[in-house]
């Protein structure tokens, strides 16, 4: 297959990048790529094999003991490397994460901004673990000498989904080859256009073979016998809670380890002493980015009585100011949904609660729809039952659910009542005050007066059934890491 380049994307993508090479998929079955506004196939993507995996695994294998042996500081050149290259390609690449997606341009340069600092900052992590290798351990024992080194786990199997294109397995290539260790990476099947970049630039920047491999499939051709095998070390999964679950026992039966990054139902309190102006902009932003898809999307709305009225109005101001639209155009807030799968996905809660008699502030009744892409209306009901399941389960769409609390209480314990714990949001005129109910949720990211900021420094992950383990931040380097103890005498 000739090599493509920026936006240029074959119409079949047939072929895997395996050894720094693209070679012919053994899968047979092929899935339509769409552009979601246009409601358009823009490509054709191979489902996968199971000898696909076998190859990039083998390759993976060859290539780690070498790749470890170069060092973090070397490592750091070629995460470097990806950085500049993804720079040099960004108007290309946000064109083609837009159209793929279905996001707003300015949402896709977020993003990548995001993808590149992510690279950036595991390049320094990469040179800092040379520093922690080998580092003296106080010990109580005398005439002893104990050292601890930092090994790579190996072959990890990096699975993505599709919200985030670039982001998500930013996340997790960046840290996994920081630590040495070789990957397979599969991007998700409804978005695998702009990750194929990745393949370009490890050719580009002279990445040695088998370092990365990246396949392209669902998860029957490529997921699950990824997860399943015995050549992979460790499996790194963003994605649903039931694949996530599914991943979870693969992994257990060779006690391979795994990190999940799964869903959230996470809450946003606005306390009666907020600016209701000021808190509508960030429960926006924490809802109708990206439509609603996003895992750490501030779905749950807790308002305290006092402020309930006029952060209604307020939130019903700006929705119906959203523009509607094409993502390639400047002036659109709100893109379609990715795919015609989660459009419906979402419409089925929309149904729900028509049938259960939510309270309405906004919805479909009050905007018309772009005439063509998978779109829904931006959504707010208010006064929502806990019982509901609109409360309680993950929409991943443009829906936010609310309810009135009588006190910081109130708000803390309906908080928490959650089976998920991604991240939380507190909203309140005084921030020691955010900060210190902040601190009594059980969430693994807590903005006060802000949303979603996410920074690499920072860790990202889930309480309870949000996920096991952390991304970003040197947390995210120790996922990939086994800690080795060599002590004798002194
Ligand atoms: P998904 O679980 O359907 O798919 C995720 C990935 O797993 C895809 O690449 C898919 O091909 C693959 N897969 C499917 N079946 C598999 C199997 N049996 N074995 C191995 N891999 C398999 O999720 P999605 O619809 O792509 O993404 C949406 C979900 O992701 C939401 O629940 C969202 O909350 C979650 N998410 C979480 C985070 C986080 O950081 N916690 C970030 C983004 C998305």
């Amino acid at each position: 297959m000739p090599m493509t380049s920026q936006t240029d994307f074959p119409s079949v993508v047939d072929h895997q990048f395996i050894n720094n090479q693209w070679v012919p998929s053994a899968g047979i079955r092929l899935l339509d790529v769409m552009n979601p506004y246009r409601e358009e196939r823009i490509a054709q993507v191979t489902a996968g094999d199971a000898a696909d995996v076998d190859a990039a695994v083998q390759a993976a294998q060859q290539a780690q003991p070498d790749w470890q042996a170069l060092g973090g500081a070397a490592r750091a050149k070629f995460l470097e490397g990806f950085a500049d290259a993804l720079e040099a390609r960004r108007d290309s690449i946000i064109t083609l994460s837009a159209t793929n997606n279905g996001k707003p341009l300015a949402e896709a340069g977020i993003d990548l901004d995001d993808a590149i600092a992510c690279y950036r900052y595991y390049a320094g992590q990469a040179k800092a673990l040379d520093d922690r290798q080998g580092e003296l351990v106080s010990v109580e024992m005398e005439g002893v000498e104990a050292r601890t080194y930092h090994d790579p786990v190996g072959v990890v199997g990096l699975i993505a989904p599709w919200n985030f294109p670039l982001v998500t397995s930013a996340w997790k290539l960046a840290p996994a080859l920081a630590a040495g260790c070789t990957a397979v990476l599969k991007p998700s099947e409804v978005t695998p256009l702009p990750e194929r970049v990745l393949a370009e630039i490890a050719l580009e920047i002279g990445l040695p073979a088998g370092v990365l491999n990246l396949l392209n499939g669902d998860g029957e051709g490529i997921g699950a016998p990824l997860t399943n095998h015995p050549g992979v070390d460790k499996i790194s999964f963003t994605g649903s809670n039931r694949v996530g679950e599914a991943v979870m026992q693969a992994a257990a039966a060779r006690t391979a380890s795994v990190s999940l990054e799964l869903g959230g139902k996470s809450p946003i309190l606005v306390m009666e002493d907020a600016d209701p102006e000021q808190a509508a902009d960030w429960v926006m932003a924490g809802i109708y980015f990206n439509a609603g898809q996003i895992c750490s999307a501030t779905s749950r709305l807790l308002v305290h009585e006092d402020v309930a009225e006029a952060l209604y109005a307020a939130l019903a101001e700006r929705m119906d100011a959203l523009t509607l639209g094409d993502p390639l155009a400047e002036d659109t807030d709100l893109g379609p949904l990715t795919s015609a799968k989660q459009r419906d996905a979402v419409q089925r809660y929309l149904d729900l609660a028509e049938q259960e008699g939510l309270t309405v502030v906004r919805d479909g009744q009050h905007r018309t729809l772009p005439a063509q892409g998978y779109f829904l209306a931006p959504t707010l009901y208010r006064d929502v039952p806990v019982e509901s399941r609109l409360w309680q389960e993950e929409i991943f769409g443009p829906v936010l659910c609310g309810r009135s609390v009588a006190s910081e209480a109130e708000a803390i314990q309906l908080a928490n009542d959650s089976v998920f714990g991604l991240a939380a949001t507190v909203i309140s005129g005084d921030p020691e005050r955010a900060k210190r109910i902040g601190r009594q949720l059980k969430a693994g990211s807590i903005w006060f007066n802000s949303e979603q900021l996410v920074l690499p420094e920072t860790a990202w992950g889930g309480f309870k059934r949000s996920g096991i383990g952390r991304e970003l931040g040197p947390w995210g380097v120790s996922a990939y890491l086994e800690v080795k103890h060599v002590i004798g005498p002194a």
